[in-house]
């Protein structure tokens, strides 16, 4: 349901924010020292360049900190900035230290770009500098030694890629967290927190494209008699056989998350309470017909479910979640195992009580 890459570019912005504002701050002051210091060497064009770096770093500065295209500024930057690089570099009156400064190629454009762009924008301007400077110096026999040139492109293959997995791994740590951020321990479903940002998505979706739908809150019943007749640990097994039922009903684009305790929760988007009702009813079967075994022993479970639907029961996930609880303790005062949507108002019906405990 969660877009990974989306994912990922929205987690690195706060990081690729901050990169940003506190290289634009350090631009701009540089851009003008520097500047001052071309035109008083009358580098002319080193100068002009480097002070409209400095203007534009200003420019932008005001920008980005509210910016909603972050990573489009991030381009409007930094190719700008790279690419002045290479111009101070091929200048007659450049010095051989202003090819230190490449150096600082690869770690920015990881920090800003990310791991895969970042690479292949160091490649490429590490490519044009170490061009430029072939091209500069290949008469300077000083500068064409071995032992020079090894040092400097070991140095730039170490900042490659030692940028390059610094950015691998705080990417791969920063998922992690935020899958464990929304993710239940004992079930491995989602959480609530999980899906109140689902919800927010789908809820917006709906709207724009005139869909329903739907939210289910579901729990177990007479769950208590489970702990106590089987203990804490059977309980444990329990909820996590009931996660896996639900996890292998939902669609890919449905939400299941357990809420807290023995209750859980889905989310059904472009589904009407019909739709939602038919699912919940198979879910509501499946459990029945399904005891959870533990060794030698059966033990029945039972799940009483109530739906809400967006638009008539309210446009929060809060209002959903209330509505749907309502109908749900609606169930359970019916007598449990069954389903209460909002077509489907609670009736007594026939069918037996859920059985009891079964030991074989
Ligand atoms: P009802 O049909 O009315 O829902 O009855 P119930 O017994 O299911 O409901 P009740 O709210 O009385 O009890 C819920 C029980 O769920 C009590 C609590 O010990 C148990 N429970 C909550 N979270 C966990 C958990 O993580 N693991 C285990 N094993 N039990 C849990
Ligand atoms: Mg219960
Ligand atoms: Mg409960």
């Amino acid at each position: 349901m969660h877009n990974t890459r989306e994912t990922r570019r929205k987690l690195a912005q706060p990081h690729r924010k901050a990169v940003l504002v506190a290289l634009l701050c350090i631009t701009a002051i540089s851009g003008i020292l520097f500047g001052i210091v071309n035109l008083q060497r009358a580098n002319m064009p080193l100068a002009l360049a480097e002070l409209a770096m400095s203007a534009y770093s200003l420019f932008l500065l005001a920008r980005v900190r509210r910016t909603a295209v972050l990573q489009r500024w991030i381009y409007a930057y930094s190719i700008p900035f790279f690419t002045t690089m290479m111009f101070a570099l091929t200048t007659e009156r450049a010095t051989i230290t202003v090819f230190g400064w490449v150096l600082l190629i690869p770690l920015l454009s990881h920090l800003l770009h990310g791991r895969r762009m970042g690479l292949a924008i160091s490649v490429f301007y590490v490519g044009v500098a170490a061009t430029i400077f072939l091209v500069k110096y290949h008469d300077a026999p000083a500068l064409m030694q071995p032992a020079p040139i090894l040092n400097m492109v070991i140095l730039t293959l170490c900042l490659v890629t030692f940028s390059h997995v610094y950015e691998v791994s705080r990417e791969r740590s920063e998922l992690k967290l935020l899958h464990m951020a929304n993710t239940d321990v004992l079930t491995g479903l989602n959480n609530r927190a999980m899906l109140q940002d689902v919800f927010e998505r789908e809820e917006a979706r709906a709207r724009r494209e005139a869909t329903p739908l739907a939210v289910v809150v579901l729990d177990l019943d007479h769950f208590k008699d489970v702990n106590d007749q089987h203990g804490h640990d059977v309980g444990d097994q329990a909820l996590i056989f009931v996660a896996e039922l639900i996890r292998k009903r939902l669609r890919k684009t449905d939400l299941g998350c357990r809420l807290g305790g023995e209750e859980f929760g889905i989310l059904l988007p472009s589904t009407d309470s019909r739709q939602a009702y038919s699912l919940c009813e198979d879910l509501r079967a499946a459990l029945e017909g399904h005891p959870l075994r533990v060794g030698s022993i059966e033990i029945p479970l039972t799940m009483s479910l109530g739906i809400a639907e967006l638009g008539a029961d309210g446009r929060t996930l809060r209002a959903l979640l209330a509505s749907a609880d309502h109908r749900l303790y609606e169930a359970k005062a019916m007598g449990r195992n069954r389903v209460v949507g909002p077509e489907q108002p609670a009736v007594a019906d026939e069918r037996p009580a859920p059985p009891a405990m079964l030991d074989t």
